[in-house]
C-alpha cells in the first residue's frame, strides 16, 4: 500500500501574521511523519511524530502555546484511534502533561480503557514513565495577554476573534494498510474548568476504521459533538467506497465538504476537517476564514496550506 498523510493546525480566522509560522509547523509536522511513513513505518507513530512537532509549536492551540481556562491555566485534551482495531486512546482536562499526544497513545496501547481525564490521566502518565511538567511551562505571553483581556472584558466573544483556534491533528496510512487518526487541542480560549470539547472524543474529534478512511478535526466544539463530525465524515467516505470508480476520486473532498455544510445547516457551526479515504485519498473543507493544512502529494511533495 502506498503511504499517506494530512496534518492540520486548526480552521479560525489565522491572523495575517500568523499564516507562515502556521504553514512552517505543518511542513515540520509532514517531515516528522512523511519520514517514519516513507521508510515502512506505523501510521501510528507518523501521527505521533507529527502531532508532537504541531504540540511543540507555540503557534499552534495545542501542547506548549494552548489556550488558557478562566483561570488561567491551560487543561489539554487529546486522542489517537487506531483504523485497525477501532480502539483509542484519548485524555482530557490533563494539565501538567507537554505532549498529550503520547499519553494518548499510551492509553490505547497500555490501558484497559479508552478514555482517562484530569488527576486520573496524569497518575497513569507517571506510571506509564512519561514526564510530567510544571503547568506554567505549557504557558505563553500572547495566551496570558489574551487571557487578560478576556478577564477584562467579562470573556466576551469579541477578545476572542481572530484568536480563537489552532487545534491540530494527523491522519495516515501505513504500507500496512492501516488507518490512524489523532488530534490534540488546548480547546477554547478561557472556558470553563472542566470544559472537554469535540477533540478527544471517539466520532467528534477523531475517528478512523480501515474499511473507509480517518478523519480529524477542528472548530467550534459545541457545534461538531452535535453533528460527531468525524464518524459522519467517515460514513460518507463508506458510501461512498461503493460509487462508480469515476466518482471516487472526488469522494474524498465530497464527503469532508458535506460535512462541513452539516455542521453549519443542522448546527450552526463553523470549522473544518481533514480526512484520508482508505486508499490514502486526501480530502478537507473549512467555513471558518482559514485553515491551516499539509497533505503528501502523490509525487511525494508537501502541499501546505496558502
Ligand atoms: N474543537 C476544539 C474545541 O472545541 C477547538 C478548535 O478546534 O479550535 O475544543
Amino acid at each position: 500500500m502506498k503511504p499517506s498523510l494530512i496534518v492540520h493546525g486548526g480552521a479560525w480566522a489565522i491572523p495575517d501574521e500568523f499564516v507562515e509560522d502556521c504553514r512552517a509547523g505543518c511542513r515540520r509536522a509532514l517531515e516528522a511523519g512523511w519520514e517514519i511513513l516513507a521508510r515502512g513505518g506505523s501510521a501510528l507513530d507518523a501521527v505521533e511524530a507529527a502531532i508532537v512537532v504541531l504540540e511543540d509549536d507555540p503557534v499552534f492551540d495545542a501542547g506548549t502555546g494552548s489556550h488558557l481556562n478562566r483561570e488561567g491555566r491551560v487543561e489539554l485534551d487529546a486522542i489517537v484511534m487506531d483504523g485497525k482495531s477501532l480502539k483509542a486512546g484519548a485524555v482530557a482536562v490533563v494539565e501538567r502533561v507537554r505532549n498529550p499526544i503520547r499519553l494518548a497513545r499510551k492509553v490505547l496501547e497500555s490501558c484497559e480503557h479508552m478514555m482517562l481525564v484530569g488527576a486520573g490521566a496524569e497518575q497513569f502518565a507517571v506510571e506509564q514513565g512519561l514526564p510530567v511538567c510544571d503547568p506554567e511551562e505549557l504557558v505563553i505571553e500572547r495566551e496570558r495577554a489574551a487571557w487578560r483581556r478576556c478577564r477584562e472584558g467579562a470573556h466576551s466573544w469579541e477578545h476572542h476573534f481572530g484568536h480563537e483556534g489552532g487545534t491540530v491533528g494527523a491522519v495516515a496510512l501505513d504500507r500496512e494498510g492501516n488507518v490512524v487518526a489523532g488530534t490534540s487541542t488546548g480547546g477554547t480560549c478561557c472556558k470553563r474548568p472542566g470544559r472537554v470539547g469535540d477533540s478527544p472524543l471517539v466520532g467528534c474529534g477523531c475517528y478512523a476504521d480501515v474499511q473507509a478512511g480517518g478523519v480529524s478535526c477542528t472548530g467550534w466544539g459545541e457545534a461538531i459533538m452535535k453533528i460527531v463530525m468525524a464518524k459522519t465524515a467517515v460514513d460518507y467516505l463508506r458510501h461512498s467506497a461503493a460509487a462508480h470508480p469515476a466518482q471516487q476520486a472526488a469522494a474524498p473532498h465530497a464527503a469532508a465538504s458535506a460535512c462541513v455544510r452539516l455542521l453549519a445547516e443542522r448546527a450552526g457551526g463553523r470549522g473544518g476537517l481533514i480526512l484520508l479515504d482508505r486508499d490514502g485519498r486526501p480530502g478537507f473543507a473549512f467555513n471558518t476564514p482559514r485553515m491551516a493544512y499539509g497533505y503528501v502529494a502523490p509525487d511525494g511533495s508537501f502541499v501546505v496550506s496558502p
